[in-house]
Order: C-alpha cells, then structure tokens, then sequence
C-alpha cells in the first residue's frame, strides 16, 4: 500500500520552496515551519445506545502574527494531527493572500458523523468544544464550519462556550445559522470566492466560461455551490462526484436539480440521482477526465504524482485544502496544466467569516448586498495580486499566493520582534 502523504509535510515543502523564491532568509520565516500551540483532547460522550465513547480532537493555532488564529473544525475519520496542523498553517497563509486580520488555525474531531443520530452529533461537538473552551475565544482562535460540520453545531458551540463563560459571545465561531449571530451569505461563500477566481482566471488564460466545461470532485458546501455559481454563468458542468461516486453527462449536468436531490437525500449525497444521458465513473474518473476546468471540493491529497500524470483538464481549481501533493504539482506544472491554489482560491470562506466576526463584535447585521460586494472586491483585489507575482516572476499561482503572504507575515513578523 502506498504511504500516506502528510500533508504538513506538503506544506513546509511549498513553503520552503516559495521562500526560495522569494530570497527570504530562513531566519525570517522559520517560526511558520512550527505551530504556536497545539492541542489534544479525549472526551466521553453518553451515546444514545446508552455506550460510552471516547473521542478524540484536536485543536491547533498555527500563527497569531497577524491576528487571532481562525479555521475550521472538522469531523471525520482520518483526521490526526499531522492533517490538522496543515489545515491551520493553510489558514495563516490563506488569511495573509485575502489581507484579512487573522492568523491561523484548525481543528478537528476523528469520528464519522455519517451514520450518527442528531442527539450523538450535539454531544460530540458540545463534549468537544467544552475541552477546548479555554483555547478558543473571539479574540484568541474562532472556530468555523469544515468537512462534515454544519452550520447547526457551529450553534451548539456558540451555546456551549457563552454557557461555560456565562457571556453571551456570538464572535467565538463562525459560519453559525443566520438567526443565531450568523452572516448571511456565509454558508455559499466559499463556493462564491471559488466561482470569482475562476471567473478572474477565465479571463486571463482567454477562456469563455460560456463555452467551458467543468467537472468538480466533492458535492458539499465548497463543490456544490461552486457548481450552482459555474453553471449559472454558462459553464457545462460535465461530471460530479460526492463520497458515493461519480456521474458524468456529456451534455451537461442540470445543477439546480442535482441540488435539489442532494437537499432531500437523507444522507445528502448524489446518489440514485437519475438524468437522461447520465453514465457512473468512479475517483479516478473525475480526476483524470477530459474537462477545461477540474474543481477540486473534497479533501487533500487528491492529485499525487500518480494522477498528476494522467489529468486531462486544462485548469485545476483547488476550493478544497491541500487537494495537491508537491509531486503532483510539479508534474501538473511539467504538463502545462495550469493550477489556480487553495490559499487563494478558497479564501471566499474565512473572508466572509471575518465579516459575519465583525459584524458579531459590532452587533451589527449586514444585508447580502455588502457581504457580496465585499467579497467580491477582497477575492478579485488577492486575484490580481497573486496573478501579477506569477506574471512578473514567471512562477506558478501558488508560490506567487506563498509570496503575497510571506510578504505580510513576515513584515508584522519583523514589527512584532521576538518577546524575550
Ligand atoms: P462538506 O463536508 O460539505 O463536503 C465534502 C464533500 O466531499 C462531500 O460531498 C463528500 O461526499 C465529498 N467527498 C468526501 N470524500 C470524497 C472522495 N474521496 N471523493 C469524492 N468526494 C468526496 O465539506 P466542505 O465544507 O465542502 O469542504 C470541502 C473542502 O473545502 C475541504 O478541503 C475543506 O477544508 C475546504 N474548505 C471548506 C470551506 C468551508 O467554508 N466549508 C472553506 C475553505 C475550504
């Protein structure tokens, strides 16, 4: 069997890399090679069978050079905290792209929610939340949605927290239901900032949506609302695959009504999804199949040197994080397939957790307009910035999104000085 990629390991190596680039000095960027804190948690939960289980989690503050660490909580199996760790150095540098007052976190808990009752759910994530209660805070590290967690248990955080410190304290996660302190348009944000940066890329590389296809891996918050937004400006989205496998249409896949399907599946998964002209493929099938774009909406370490070989998009666009191994990169790169980065092309989420965090710390609501608006002028404003570092240096997307970070990080960095 081959080994597993760590993916932190992933992310020093496109560190490193882009620091060389870049002409840092290692001394000046060698505290992001290490994580602040980092946090691990066995908790028992009274599960409705009437068993007592034990799980584990883990909590991880990358960088707070630049703010409070920010990212999200994920629920799943594999999650560890080599994962967890990379998912919270991504956050400090994905802040850094979109020029947002945070640093970097992630967290997570090693379970399947799949098959869990509602009452097991709530009890894992208040068990959870009550062992990190004195790690997190709204002006220390703030929570979100991830992988297999909802807008709901970002609600039963809220509650727990504000409980356990007696303060009412909206701004201690985000990404929460509207009616509870949440931001409206949050919950399509990611999927909104995914659509802007391929919209913005488009245009560069000369390529119509209109006339482009599209297939996108994963059908959850980040793939299916990067779907909707794709198909919506024209694009034929050709196949789709969640954890139940894959369809592809030739034609052109009705996303309105795929999404439709996906609401009302108990499991929300595509399924039993029928259309006409609709075949089955598999991961592999995805991956590999002949498309302009290939949005990538599910988990890391999708593209290895393996797949990389045989990837028939034109584009890959990175909405999930660390979908890309290194040598997966470098033979995307060698084949002149061009690949649009996860710290920048994802960074719709957290910008807009950073609004529905002021709006909590102001007491104010925006309307959909302003968060729109917003969210628009920061992802184009971080697009433009990035593309002109690749231009200029003739470099890939990701070590020019590396540098637009480094840059900032490593000027507070310098402001800041090292206490004691
Ligand atoms: P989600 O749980 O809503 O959806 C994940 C999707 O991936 C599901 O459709 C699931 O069935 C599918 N999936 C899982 N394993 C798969 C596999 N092996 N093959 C194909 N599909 C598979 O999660 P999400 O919030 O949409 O997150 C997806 C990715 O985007 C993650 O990498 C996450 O870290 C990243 N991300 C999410 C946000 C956010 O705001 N939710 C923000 C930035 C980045």
């Amino acid at each position: 069997m081959a080994q597993k990629t760590n993916p932190f390991q992933t992310m020093l190596e496109q560190l490193d890399a882009a620091a060389q680039i870049a002409g840092l000095d290692k001394n000046d960027y060698i505290t992001l090679r290490y994580p602040e804190r980092e946090l691990t948690v066995n908790f028992p939960v009274k599960m409705d069978d009437g068993s007592t289980q034990v799980f584990t989690g883990y909590r991880v503050q990358h960088s707070t050079v630049r703010g409070p660490a920010k990212g999200g909580i994920r629920f799943h199996p594999d999650v560890d905290m080599d994962e967890v760790r990379a998912l919270a150095a991504w956050m400090t540098f994905k802040c850094a792209v979109v020029d947002i007052p945070y640093g970097g976190a992630k967290g997570g808990v090693t379970v399947d929610p799949t098959n869990l009752s509602v009452s097991d759910k709530e009890r894992i994530t208040r068990g959870y939340t009550a062992k990190i209660a004195d790690f997190i805070g709204p002006e220390k590290d703030i929570p979100a949605t991830d992988v297999n967690t909802t807008q709901q248990m970002m609600g039963w955080i809220m509650d727990t927290y504000s409980t356990l410190k007696g303060v009412y304290s909206p701004g201690v996660v985000t990404s929460k239901p509207v009616e509870a302190g949440g931001s409206i348009g949050r919950k399509e944000a990611t999927g909104r900032g995914v659509f802007i940066t391929t919209r913005e890329l488009a245009k560069k590389l000369g390529m119509d949506l209109k006339k482009s296809t599209v297939v996108v891996q994963g059908f959850g918050n980040v793939g299916s609302n990067a779907a909707m937004y794709l198909h919506e400006a024209g694009a034929k989205i050709i196949a789709v695959s969640d954890v139940s496998g894959g369809l592809y249409c030739e034609d052109g896949l009705d996303i309105p009504a795929m999404l439709d399907y996906v609401a009302k599946h108990p499991r929300h998964i595509i399924e039993g999804y029928k259309q006409d002209g609709i075949k089955a493929t598999d991961n592999h099938g995805i991956l590999t199949c002949k498309t302009d774009f290939l949005v990538l909406a599910a988990l890391e370490n999708q593209i290895t040197e393996e797949v990389a070989k045989e990837v028939q998009a034109k584009v890959v666009i990175e909405g999930a994080n660390g979908p890309t191994t290194f040598g997966g990169d470098k033979i995307l790169e060698e084949r002149g397939v061009f690949v649009c980065p996860d710290i920048l092309t994802n960074a719709g989420g957290v910008t807009v957790s950073y609004f529905e965090w002021v709006q909590n710390l102001q007491h104010l609501a925006w309307d959909l307009e302003t968060v729109n608006n917003n969210l628009e002028r920061i992802m184009v404003k971080a697009f433009n910035e990035v593309y002109t570092v690749a231009e200029d240096k003739k470099i890939p997307m990701r070590m020019a999104a590396y540098i637009v970070a480094l840059q900032r990080l490593v000027a507070v960095q310098k402001i800041r000085g090292i206490f004691l």
